[in-house]
């Protein structure tokens, strides 16, 4: 995939068979993992199998790689329906989309292997890109490739690389030609198991059960053909099909949330009526169905758009419109869970302050507020840097 070209999906399915047979797998395989895997914060490895197992890893890979050759729509769907239980381990899928992205689109049949085992599922997958001083300026990366005889020697730091520790292998981006700028990087398909390859997990307040992880890269030997043809451009083009199933995953996760607030404000009493009886409550509740509805449109619109086939840069308007509008409309909600939640709403008695803390990690992923703000304004026509 480039900017200019893409490969429309091949098959579709019935959306609200296809719906009902994710929301039944999220019911069966996330509902009994969720709550220890947040305890612990360690990732659940046979969800991923699971997963695979259920036809949920490859949604969008062609049948040829053993993928479901089905669109951003369906993965979409997966993905929000996964979230409704779980808004973490519903990630899963999705980082196993970005990366084996890059491998069935850019890679050899060296790469193809692996994603034919990641689909099958038995190599999980992690995508790192990240830096400790490239985070929102991805062209900052300094992981360097050094070229020796046929194999690269990879060197640098990588931060917040999801399931980085649990993978079996990871798409690393490094730079290959540092006089040519962003267009001198690519990446290369790291075995954890590298000699060199060391992880440690960061530890964090929320997004518990799907870790991320310090990746360090010390004088890590990769042979030529792991190399991907693939780089910058390619995980720009990337992260705006990430960009939909992030507006995915947080439309599920505002909906458990929503329905849980106006569950509670009916049964919560105070002076003797509900306290959603009083309408600085209940407006709250109806600006959240609102926010429901317009997140919903947003999010399947820019998921049309992407399986309709046109190029990657007639999209990215009503890609980050939905990316920063679901984004934001989650933490409102959430926040607004938290409050009407009153004392109770901290406690580990109700959901409401896991539902919050969980939703903080969203104005932050592939692309924060104000980067999508930055793209829809250049995107507009404005002279904004
Ligand atoms: C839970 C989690 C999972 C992740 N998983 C992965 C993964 O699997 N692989 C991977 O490679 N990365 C991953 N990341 C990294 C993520 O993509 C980065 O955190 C993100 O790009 C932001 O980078 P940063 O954290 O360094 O923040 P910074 O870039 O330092 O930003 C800090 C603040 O400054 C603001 N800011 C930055 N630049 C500008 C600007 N030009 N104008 C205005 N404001 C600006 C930002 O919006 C933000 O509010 C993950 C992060 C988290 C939290």
């Amino acid at each position: 995939m480039t900017a200019d070209t893409r490969r429309r999906p091949k098959n579709n399915v019935d959306g609200e068979t296809f719906r009902d047979m994710c929301r039944a797998f999220a019911e069966r395989e996330i509902k009994p993992r969720w709550q220890q895997a947040d305890r612990d914060a360690k990732f659940p490895r046979e969800f991923y199998v699971a997963a695979a197992q259920a036809g949920l890893i490859g949604l969008h890979t062609p049948e040829s790689l053993g993928g479901a050759d089905l669109g951003v729509t369906e993965e979409a769907i997966s993905i929000e329906e996964q979230a409704k239980v779980n808004p973490n381990l519903a990630i899963v899928a999705l980082i196993q989309g970005v990366a084996g992205s890059l491998l069935a689109e850019h890679g050899s049949e060296v790469h193809h292997r692996l994603v034919r085992e990641n689909i099958a599922g038995t190599r999980l997958l992690a995508l790192a890109v990240t830096e400790p001083e490239a985070g929102s300026d991805v062209q900052n990366v300094k992981t360097s490739a050094r070229r020796d005889g046929d194999h690269w020697v990879l060197d640098g730091i990588k931060s917040f690389i999801t399931l980085g520790g649990d993978c079996d292998t990871m798409t690393v981006l490094a730079r290959t030609d540092p006089s040519q700028g962003r267009h001198g990087m690519h990446f290369f398909a790291v075995d954890r198991d590298t000699p060199g390859v060391q992880t440690s997990q960061i530890k964090a307040y929320a997004n518990r059960p799907v870790p991320t992880y310090r990746v360090m890269l010390d004088n890590v030997r990769v042979p030529e053909e792991r190399r991907l043809a693939a780089g910058f451009g390619a995980i720009m083009a990337g992260f705006n099909r990430e960009r939909v199933m992030v507006a995915a995953r947080w439309l599920g996760h505002m909906q458990t949330a929503l329905a849980w607030a106006i569950d509670y404000a009916k049964v919560r009493q105070q002076f003797g009526k509900p306290i959603g009886a009083n309408q600085s409550i209940a407006f709250k509740l109806a600006q959240g169905h609102v926010d429901v509805q317009a997140a919903r449109h947003l999010t399947y619109h820019a998921a049309a758009r992407w399986d309709s086939g046109v190029p990657v840069k007639d999209i990215i308007l009503d890609v980050s419109s939905a990316k920063l509008f679901v984004t934001q409309a989650v933490y409102r909600i959430t926040q607004d869970a938290l409050h009407i939640g009153g004392g109770w709403g901290i406690t580990e008695e109700l959901p409401a302050m896991r539902m919050a803390l969980d939703a903080l990690v969203a104005p932050v992923t592939v692309g924060s507020y104000e980067i999508q703000l930055r793209v829809i304004a250049k995107q507009l026509g404005l002279p904004c840097d």
